[in-house]
């Protein structure tokens, strides 16, 4: 199985199969738009705890207001 490394987190993980690529977790796609998260938005540890009205709320707070 080929191999990428997450450019989130930089943990090795399998290409194939993975909805998240080349991201290792949906936590590591969403982290990598930006450093908007930093004290802003606290993400919950765990990728699979995320519902789609979390993802939703990530999503406006993003077009709603960067400030990096
Ligand atoms: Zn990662």
């Amino acid at each position: 199985m080929p191999l990428v490394k997450c450019p989130g987190c930089g943990k090795r993980t399998e290409y194939l199969d993975n909805e998240f690529r080349p991201f290792c977790s949906e936590r590591c796609k969403l982290l990598d738009f930006g450093d908007w998260a930093d004290g802003k938005f606290a993400l919950p540890a765990e990728p699979s705890s995320l519902t789609d009205e979390d993802i939703e709320a990530i999503e406006r707070a993003r077009s709603s207001g960067r400030a990096s």
